[in-house]
């Protein structure tokens, strides 16, 4: 299969990193079966729903679509936030 746009230029780093990553798994929606991420953004009162195709992450019965899995902390797309931990920090402070 042809990749959509190819080549395509980068101007920036996509590469994204879970900070935490023991239990989460990456998976890529197949079908049109509908699916939701378990968050909803700040005054919304519907959840988003995952399309055929995207990208999102699973941790036990939790999927969370990219957009709130940067919002709440388990995503980053610094590349060194290793070196920025406090020792006592931990994803359910954020
Ligand atoms: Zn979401």
């Amino acid at each position: 299969m042809k990749p959509l746009n190819a080549p395509h230029k980068i101007d920036h780093d996509f590469r994204l990193y879970v900070p935490y990553p023991e239990g989460w798994k990456a998976h890529i929606k197949q079908g049109w079966e509908k699916q939701y991420c378990y968050a909803k953004n700040e005054g919304e009162d519907f959840f988003h729903l995952i399309l055929n195709g995207e990208i999102f992450l699973v941790h036990g019965d939790e999927k969370y679509c990219l957009n709130c899995a940067m919002k709440q902390g388990i995503l980053t797309s610094e590349r060194l936030h290793w070196q920025n931990k406090r020792p006592d920090e931990n994803r359910t402070k954020l």
